[in-house]
């Protein structure tokens, strides 16, 4: 077997080569580069010390290193340090460190309990069982034409990029599961397909973490909130996303009827 090219003279060349390689595959290639010098660059770029204060907003100061960081290309190790080199006390970056930290901890958890990889670890706690959700993703959440501006926004990024930002990730894992009541499986399968961090621990253990299987409450969110903090990049206008229009308690209420009131987290 001839060895795999790894030069090539322009980057429309490699993506041409791949193509001949998958002509199975679909999509086009995504804005994000790989290889070690773009994983320099964007670890030169990161900016720690805004971090913490502006990572919920979808224009915040993340840094998209997961794919590098996923491909290990970088090492947790040297984003931790670079982000140490930015400070003059660790304070300082500390909400960074601890994201950091949550990706080594599910690789730990998944390295402890592989099974749990796939498995409810916890019942839902939103007063539905297992087997009220559907085991398989709706057609119009695959392709991102649910009719819900803001979601159809995040489904289409993650569908043509490959990356969403962690409270996109959110929004999406909570509607799949409790605004559609679809198993948390079935999302976090879909999310592998198309991630280029797609990752079996930090996505698995998220996915459960919204679902409410390894949290003790359901994440759900609303309009308001993802107005707040993607407003400046997605439409939010009522009339284009009405089921996510409500207060939280009418939403609490209308999404988890048998569940005393005060049962989820929000944020
Ligand atoms: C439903 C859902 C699915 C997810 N799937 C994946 C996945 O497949 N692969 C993946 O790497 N991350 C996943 N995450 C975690 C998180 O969303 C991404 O790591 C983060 O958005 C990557 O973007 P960034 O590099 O700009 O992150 P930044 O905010 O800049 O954080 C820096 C690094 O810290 C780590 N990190 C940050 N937040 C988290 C987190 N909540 N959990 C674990 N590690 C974190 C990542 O390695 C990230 O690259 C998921 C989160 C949710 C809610």
């Amino acid at each position: 077997m001839d060895p795999l090219p790894t030069q090539f003279d322009s980057r429309d060349a490699l993506v041409a080569h791949v193509k001949a390689l998958a002509p199975w595959a679909a999509g086009e290639r995504s804005y994000i580069q790989g290889g070690r010098a773009k994983a320099e660059r964007k670890l030169a770029a990161i900016d720690p010390l805004h971090y913490g204060r502006t990572r919920n907003f979808g224009n915040g100061k993340v840094t998209r290193l997961s794919p590098y960081l996923h491909h290990g290309i970088l090492s947790l190790n040297e984003v931790r340090n670079e982000a140490l080199a930015r400070c003059s006390h660790p304070q300082q970056i500390h909400k960074f460190i601890q994201e950091l930290a949550w990706r080594a901890f599910w690789q730990q958890v998944l390295r402890a309990h592989p099974g749990w990889a796939w498995e409810d670890v916890e019942p839902y706690k939103t007063g539905f069982a297992a087997e009220d959700y559907a085991d398989a993703l709706p057609d119009d959440i695959a392709q991102g034409t649910t009719g819900v501006a803001c979601i159809d926004a995040f489904i289409q990024e993650l569908i043509h990029t490959g990356y969403l930002h962690n409270h996109a990730r959110m929004y999406l894992a909570s509607y799949v599961v409790h605004f559609r009541r679809v198993k948390w499986q079935a999302g976090a399968r879909w999310f592998l397909h198309h991630l280029l961090d797609g990752d079996l621990a930090s996505n698995n253990f998220s996915w459960q973490w919204v679902a409410s299987t390894f949290s003790h409450k359901p994440y759900i969110f609303n309009l308001e909130n993802v107005d707040t903090y993607f407003g400046m990049l997605v439409d939010t206008s009522p009339a284009k996303n009405v089921p996510l229009d409500a207060s939280y308690e009418t939403l609490k209420a209308r999404l988890f009827p048998h569940l005393p009131e005060a049962s989820c987290a929000a944020r």
